[in-house]
């Protein structure tokens, strides 16, 4: 319903297009009634992301590339002066380059491993400390993660790592802004086809075999991140932090699939 986000505020950040797991996001609270606001990186996605923003009755619109701390300051600074307070953002933003996105992840380079870390793990940190200022009636901070955080999975290396970086940093900030009401959680988010999907190595693959493995025999869409989203933002899941929510169709639990065995 429209009442569940009236009156909240909500920054998204990692909108790239309408296939975007940031626009399932944004949907769902915009249709409960939130009001947002927009960051997007580089000025190539400006003209993509202003009439997603509009549709969904937004016309803040701001640039950040979370990989320099004065652009991060400047789009606070920004909200600061057009809100005063904050009481939700989601991060949906990942990087890691995608020659090494394939192949073993043994071969990773330091510079790219210092670049994935920094863009897909600090990059949250950076941004919750400073809506932290913000969030003076207390709030919600989301990011989203992947299953390659806490198994193997082909072609993922580097940016598996990150997202275990990347959950274990949800934890404690979970702890660091409970006492002010702050709530941090991560969403685990099945294979979904976007930009950044798409320079996974065999991700058509993967797909699939999530699609066969998964209790749900499906992929999930980005309406479904989104609901689940709204649950963790909203006061739905005011008990809530600290949390990896899978929205993966349950593909997380399977050790192995029950099939028509032949005789064995
Ligand atoms: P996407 O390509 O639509 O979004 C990725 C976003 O990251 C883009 O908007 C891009 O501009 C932004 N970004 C990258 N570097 C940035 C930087 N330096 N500064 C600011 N923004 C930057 O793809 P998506 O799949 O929607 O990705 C969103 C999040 O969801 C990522 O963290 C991704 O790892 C995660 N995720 C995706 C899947 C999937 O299957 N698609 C599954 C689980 C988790």
């Amino acid at each position: 319903s429209a009442e569940l986000m009236h009156g909240k505020r909500g920054l998204i950040m990692g909108l790239a297009n309408d296939k975007s797991i940031a626009w399932g996001i944004a949907k769902a609270c915009a249709d409960a009634g939130a009001t947002l606001a927009f960051s997007y990186q580089g000025d190539a996605l400006k003209k993509r992301v202003e009439p997603l923003a509009a549709s969904v009755g937004s016309d803040i619109v701001l640039p950040c590339d979370v990989d320099d701390e004065e652009s991060i300051d400047a789009l606070f600074a920004a909200l600061q002066e057009k809100w005063g307070k904050l009481d939700f953002i989601v991060h949906a933003i990942g990087f890691s380059d995608k020659s090494e996105l394939r192949g073993r992840y043994v071969d990773t380079s330091r510079q790219n491993f210092l670049t994935s870390m920094d863009i897909s793990v600090y990059s949250f940190t950076a941004v919750v400390k400073r809506a932290e200022k913000m969030m003076t009636e207390g709030g919600s901070c989301l990011t989203l993660t992947y299953y390659g955080a806490e198994k193997v999975m082909p072609h993922y290396n580097v940016m598996g790592v990150a997202k275990a970086a990347l959950e274990a940093s949800v934890r404690y900030l979970a702890e660091d802004l409970g006492k002010d009401n702050i709530r941090v959680n991560a969403i685990s988010a099945g294979t979904i086809k976007t930009l950044a999907a798409s320079g996974i190595g065999d991700f058509r693959l993967i797909m699939k075999w999530n699609e066969y493995n998964s209790p749900l025999r499906r992929t999930v869409t980005q309406e479904e991140v989104g609901k689940s989203a709204l649950y963790l933002l909203s006061d739905l899941g005011s008990a809530v932090t600290g949390e990896v929510l899978h929205v993966d169709a349950g593909y997380h639990v399977v050790g192995m699939k029950a099939v028509d065995a032949p005789d064995i």
